[in-house]
């Protein structure tokens, strides 16, 4: 295998991005030139964003493998394109590289990035890459297009909430990997979902052809608790959620029951899920569930807006409220 010093800077970028397949039949530029070119759609909002992955606080080289670690740094910087009910379109990737990085290593990274672009049809449409000292380092900025956006503000008193997917499998599979609990058949899905979760751009897509008046929406990455308190904060409103409807996968109940573990904490403050929690007004709910069901997509409605206090709080099974801290998320600083 030839060594990234043997390529030099451009050698590299045409030696990774060769392997890339993915082409939007609307491309006029892709990689090569100082920036790529794409037409404007009249009536379309661009939405845009970028996220950087950093080597020892957003990923591990020991824990995961580089065709998922490319997987999951695009997956998620779809997820918010999916949290403002878009749908994603083009990302461009930056790559620092310490001199330890490998060409091997780099390979399956991009092989990855690959999949997630056909699977969803983005395109990888340029990047950057720069070499660093020690640390390795990767950000993915993303574009993609709305009719209308969802935003964090607009969930009003008496909408209801509700969330896709289920709650706290990538956080115990974040556990699982760690080593800290004993496992079974149900690590591999619950690892799964943390090394390599899927954005719900599909659903995203769903409520966003659907006539539903979608009040807000977010994506669940730093845990139900705090992502419900972005969207309280922004929308100036409380909420109350039900211990008993927050949605389980029966491998993530089967796990804790196993290993006594507490649910509670990790599908209230357990990251990295990748849901989408939005809210919408009572009597849109009918309809929301026949369409979920129709394309087999899992929602649950876990609580509702109020007015009053401007907290989360949570009802227990035995009918008693308790106030939700909001910051057992994570949070970088
Ligand atoms: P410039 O000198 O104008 O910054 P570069 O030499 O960095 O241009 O990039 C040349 C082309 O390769 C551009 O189209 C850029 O978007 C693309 N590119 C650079 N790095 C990457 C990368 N890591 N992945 C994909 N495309 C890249
Ligand atoms: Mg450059």
């Amino acid at each position: 295998m030839r060594k990234i010093k043997e390529l030099g800077e451009f050698g590299l970028i045409q030696h990774l991005t060769s392997s890339l397949n993915f082409r939007a039949s609307d491309s006029i530029l892709g990689i090569g030139d100082d920036c790529a070119v794409y037409p404007v759609k009249s009536g379309m909002k661009e939405v845009i964003s970028t996220d950087a992955l950093v080597e020892d606080i957003h990923f591990k080289l020991s824990t995961t493998t580089p065709e998922a670690l490319g997987r999951k740094a695009l997956s998620v910087s779809l997820s918010d394109i999916a949290a403002m009910g878009g749908t994603p379109k083009r990302v461009l990737v930056t790559l620092g590289l310490p001199e330890r990085v490998s060409l091997l290593f780099l390979d399956k990274l991009y092989s990855g990035f690959n999949e997630i672009c056909n699977q969803f049809e983005v395109e990888l449409a340029g990047g950057d890459t720069v070499s660093s000292p020690k640390c390795f380092f990767i950000n993915i900025a993303v574009i993609g297009e709305a009719k209308r956006v969802f935003t964090r503000k607009g969930a009003k008193p008496g909408d209801l909430i509700f969330v896709t997917g289920t709650l706290g499998d990538s956080s115990l599979g974040l556990k699982l990997i760690g080593k800290k609990i004993k496992g079974g058949k149900d690590n591999k899905f619950l690892i799964n979902r943390h090394l390599d979760p899927t954005p719900r751009v599909k659903e995203a897509g769903i409520l966003a052809r659907s006539k539903l008046d979608i009040t807000s929406m977010i994506d669940i990455s730093d845990g139900l608790v705090q992502d419900l308190y972005h969207i309280c904060k922004a929308s100036n409103v409380g909420a109350r959620i039900y211990q008993d409807r927050l949605p389980q996968s029966p491998e993530f109940a089967r796990t804790c029951g196993k290993n006594s573990i507490s649910p509670l904490p990790l599908l209230l403050n357990g990251g990295e899920d990748y849901e989408l929690l939005f809210t919408l007004p009572a009597d849109g709910a009918k309809k929301l569930t026949r369409q979920f069901l129709k394309a087999k997509v899992f929602v649950t409605q876990v609580g509702e807006i109020a007015l009053k206090p401007r907290k989360v709080l949570l009802e227990l099974r035995d009918g008693t409220m308790k106030t939700l801290p909001e910051s057992e998320g994570f949070n970088h600083f």
